[in-house]
Formats: structure tokens, sequence, C-alpha cells
């Protein structure tokens, strides 16, 4: 007998099979016994949680012998074919692979056509997101001048590619994420029809691991089928598919607090080489880290290695991350700017060892190194300082050369940090003792430093002059643009250095 993959077997077939979708269902099967069928649909949603599935079954809904009905026969030759994506009025287009100039005019010359079989013709167009200028034109024309029975379905995953022009014509609906009480139900019919044993908790851990979509579900419930037989135990489950997601977001938490940024660098690369988008990875550890949040907050049971962070860690960590998502909406490096983050995330949580570990000199010219640049009592000299201190502890310095020295007053060391530097300004708060001791090394005993921010008042003024000023106007005048950020331009001292 030929084998069907379970996905196959299990999508559902008709509107009552849908799942976690019902506030769209429900509006569907009226649009259909009431015989109100607009022309333009857009489906958007996450992956798996049945937008071409539902789009199927409306176009059975329209094309089953029976008449149009909300509940498709399954029976006749438009529905039986229409479940196998060989009936010809009913075309689904790939929006990711039909991104030609041929495919266009096709797409174009079709629509025009009208319905062979059935009653209507009906276009599912799968990740339009992805279409061309061209084909959203071609599209934008047909849907202000419908064809008679012809219904259009858009299905994408990322509606805000869509043009509005296109959008503002569709009736949109929004799939959800399917709960997990949903998908281990659906797991529950499976195991009972294919006659596989399997742990509840296993079931759940399928589930989590499945984010939402009922087809990522399926089919990894299929793998383990295949690969443990009719008995399906956790350790099968742990064997095939190795940790589970929050086994991972749990050491990515505790490697930021105890500064393991190799270890850190080396799970991202891991986890995007497995196939994962920069997105998906945050969205699963800002998840994590939410559920430890609440579980923290209601005092529910926790294991001993998540009851070590604390809850302000927790919390800056996931509002951080959620910062960066909306970032590299922007970026065209997401997985630097994630590293970046971390990175950023690890220097100001770990105290146990900085972020730059030196590296081992020849003891020579390390003692030649830490002999102080001369600095005389009362002559403060900023530059002077920051060399030094580049010499005795880099990950110190990179941050103390934002800093611009102010004034001396008493024995306080005014330094103040741009508006856009807060960030290194706690940091340098932070490190206040490290650097008494220092200028106490140098020679500045009792001294302290007084750290503050530029005003915003200040840097608005210093912005505005920088508007102003000839070099950027005169580059507005080729770029249309504005100023969005003023960032201080910090050189390295290197070359410097080796005069
Ligand atoms: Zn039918």
């Amino acid at each position: 007998m030929e084998y069907i993959t379970l996905y196959r077997k299990y999508r559902p077939k008709d509107f009552s099979e849908i799942k976690g979708q019902e506030h769209i269902t429900k509006i569907l099967i009226n649009t259909l016994e009431k015989d109100m069928i607009s022309h333009a649909y857009l489906f958007s949603g996450p992956k798996g949680t049945g937008k071409t599935t539902v789009a199927r079954i409306f176009a059975k809904g329209l094309n089953c012998d029976e008449g149009i009905t909300s509940k498709p026969c399954n029976k006749c030759k438009n529905c039986l074919s229409i479940n196998d994506g060989t009936n010809i009025d009913v075309i689904e287009i790939d929006g990711a692979s039909n991104r030609g100039i041929d495919e266009v005019r096709s797409l174009k010359e079709r629509v025009g056509l009208s319905p062979t079989l059935g009653r209507y013709r009906v276009f599912i167009i799968d990740e339009s997101h992805m279409l061309t200028q061209e084909a959203f034109n071609a599209l934008l024309k047909t849907l202000e001048e419908p064809p008679q029975k012809t219904v259009i379905i858009l299905a994408t995953t990322d509606p805000q590619k869509l043009p509005l022009t296109i959008i503002s014509r569709c009736i949109r609906f929004n799939f959800k994420r399917i709960g997990i009480d949903d998908l281990v139900d659906m797991g529950r019919t499976i195991a009972k029809n294919e006659k596989v044993s399997v742990d509840e908790e296993v079931l759940y851990k399928i589930a989590e691991a499945s984010d939402g979509s009922l087809r990522d579900f399926i089919s990894l419930f299929e793998q383990l089928i295949l690969f443990s037989g009719e008995k399906i135990e956790i350790e099968n489950f742990l064997t095939l598919l190795g940790e589970s997601g929050d086994e991972v977001y749990k050491n990515f938490f505790i490697g930021i607090q105890n500064g393991e940024d190799a270890k850190i660098l080396s799970m991202i690369g891991e986890l995007i080489n497995s196939g994962k988008e920069v997105q998906e990875i945050l969205r699963g550890i800002i998840g994590y880290g939410r559920k430890i949040l609440f579980k923290k907050i209601f005092e529910e049971e926790i294991d001993s290695e998540v009851k070590s962070l604390k809850k302000d860690f927790i919390i800056d960590v996931i509002d951080n991350l959620i910062d960066l998502f909306s970032e590299l909406r922007y970026s065209n490096f997401p997985r630097f700017m994630f590293e970046i983050r971390v990175l950023k995330l690890i220097l100001k949580y770990s105290k146990a060892k900085p972020l730059i570990v030196e590296e081992e000199k020849p003891q020579k010219v390390i003692e030649e190194e830490k002999i102080p640049h001369p600095i005389k009592e009362r002559s403060f000299v900023w530059d002077d300082f920051l060399l030094n201190l580049k010499n005795k502890n880099k990950a110190i310095y990179s941050i103390m050369r934002f800093g611009k020295f102010i004034e001396i007053k008493e024995d306080k060391i005014h330094i103040q940090f741009p508006y856009s530097s807060k960030f290194q300004k706690e940091m340098a708060e932070e490190k206040r003792d490290f650097l008494r001791n220092f200028l106490s090394e140098l020679g500045y005993k009792n001294y302290d430093f007084d750290f503050s921010i530029q005003s915003e008042e200040d840097y608005l003024k210093e912005r505005e002059e920088i508007e102003k000023s000839e070099e950027v106007t005169t580059l507005f005048k080729y770029f249309d643009g504005k100023v969005e950020k003023i960032e201080e331009n910090i050189e390295d001292t290197e070359d410097e250095e080796k005069n």
C-alpha cells in the first residue's frame, strides 16, 4: 500500500476539523451559507497555522457538487481533486517560485479565463509577499476589475511586505498560532488511529517544539513514530531531537549571567546553523524568559539553576531582546546585531571577568608598558590617562574612551559621556573602584571621577549645529535625508602608540 504522510492524512478536510481558528472559520461558514462571496481574501499568520488548508476548504465549499455549502462532501470529483491539488479551477500558486515575467503573464491570462467545470475559479497564492512588483501590478488590475466568479486568496506569513493597495482590497483574516492543548489533542487522535502508544509528556514536548504550527507538530510526530516504532517514550524524543528549546534557552540566560561569552556565541552559531532565523531564536528566548519570570513572580516550582536568576536580570534581558527584535527589521546584519547585543549584556552582568581578555605578552614588554606616562600633579591629561588605561585594562579603556574631559574641581575629575553613550556611562560607574585605584597608582591619590551624561538640550543643540553645517547640507542636496542620530567618532589610538 502506498504510504501517505501523516500530514496529508490528518490535514483538516472541513471547517469543523480546523483547530484554534474559530474566529475565522465562523465567518467563512456564514459567507458560504449566505452566499456572500467576495473577490479577494487575505490570510495572514505564522507558518503551519492552516492558511492554505482553510483556503482549500473554502474552495471546496464554493465548488462542491452539492452546491455552495459550508460542509463540502469530500466525496465528489471536485472535492477530491481540490484535496489532491489537481482541480483545474482551483489554482495554487507559490509566490516564492513564480516570480518571473512569464509566470506573471500566465497568471494574468489565467485570471482572465472563466471557470471550466465548477462554479468558481479560485486562486490560492501562497507566500504572496514574495511576488514581484510586476505580479503585484497584474494582481492589482485584477482586483480592481475582478472577472465574474473569481476568488483570489492571498496567503502570507509577512503581510507587512504586501502593498497597501492590495491589502485594502482584501477581506483580511489573521491566523493565530495553534495552542499547545489543541496540538496535544490532535496528537492523541493520531496516536489512537495509528495504534501507537505515546507518553503524554512527549506529546507536550512535541507541541512545545512546534511553536504553534500544526504542520510541524504532525511531521515531528511522524518522525518520532518512524524512529521509535509503536511505543514512544521521552528518551526517544530526546535522542531524536536533542535537548528541548527550553534547555537551550535556560543555558542562554545562565550563560549571560556567568559571563560565558564563548559558550553563548557558539550556542547562537549552532542554532543558526540548524536553520533557525535570528527572529525565531529571539522569539524562543523571549518566550522562555517570560515563562520563568511568571513562574518566579507567582512562586511556582522551578529548578535550582533558574532560581539563581534574578527577576530584574530576566526583565532586562527580555527588554533588550524585544528592542533588538524591532531593530532587526531594518538591519542587514541580524546575526551580528544579535551577537553584539548579547555581548553587551554579558559585559554588563558578568562580574567575574572582563569581556576582552588580554593576550599574554612577553614579561619584558609588560614591564615597559607598566611604567606610567609621567603626569605631573595638578596637570591631569585625559589622553595620557586613557593611554595608560589601555595598557592596564583594554575592556575598561574601551568604555572610558567615549568620555570627554570637562574639568577638575577639588579632587573630582569631571568626565562627560555623550548623549548616545548612556550605556558606557553606566559601565564607568560600575568600574568606579577600579578607576579610583588606578588613579592613585598613577600618582593621583585621593582623586575620584565624577561622571555625567550630556544633557538632551546640549545634544539637540549640537545636532542642530551639525545639521546646519556645510558638509551636511551639501550631503542632503544629493541624498534625501535627515539626521537620525549623532555618534561620536571614536578613533583608536593604536597607530599613535606604535611610534
Ligand atoms: Zn463535494
